[in-house]
């Protein structure tokens, strides 16, 4: 039995049921009535402290670890609206993060060199210029 029948419920019971178990999943509400049905669905990779911190608190190859379940969460999703015809509008456009002061983006430099050596995370540096024909605004 799963209780509850939003992102988590729906998943376990999905891919519980998917191995041939027999599941039933118990909703007080309505299907995606939690917080999975008010969120800002945006679908992104990466935690939300820096490459420096994670390795800082977990250690790099737990922290390693963590960036990798995140990409390989957001290939997942990708995976199942596809496999099982899912209609939620799922593109992939990326995800942009701005520096609104000069020291921002050198610390960006440095995060995006952390992504790439140890992290194995592939991102792009972005000028003003670059930025601007991104966003079509300063
Ligand atoms: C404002 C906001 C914006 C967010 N934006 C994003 C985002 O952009 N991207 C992102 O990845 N995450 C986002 N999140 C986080 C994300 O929405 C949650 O992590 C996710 O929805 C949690 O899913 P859940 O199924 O675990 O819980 P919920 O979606 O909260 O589902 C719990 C379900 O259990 C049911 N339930 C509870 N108690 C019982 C019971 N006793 N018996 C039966 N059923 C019960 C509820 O009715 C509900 O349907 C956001 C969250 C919020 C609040």
């Amino acid at each position: 039995m799963v209780i509850g029948g939003s992102l988590t419920g729906l998943s376990t019971a999905h891919h519980a049921a998917r191995k041939g178990a027999h599941v039933v999943l118990v909703e007080k509400d309505k299907v995606g009535s939690g917080a999975s049905g008010r969120n800002g669905s945006m679908c992104t990779q990466g935690i939300t402290i820096s490459p420096a911190e994670a390795r800082k608190r977990y250690g790099q190859p737990r922290a390693r670890e963590l960036y990798d379940a995140f990409r390989e969460a957001v290939d997942l999703v990708e995976e199942l609206t596809v496999k099982e015809q899912i209609d939620c509008d799922f593109h992939r456009v990326g995800r942009l993060g701005v520096a609104f002061k000069p020291q921002h983006f050198e610390s960006m430099r440095a995060k995006q060199r952390d992504l790439a050596d140890n992290f194995g995370h592939d991102t792009t540096l972005l000028s003003k210029s670059d930025l601007r024909a991104e966003l079509g605004s300063d």
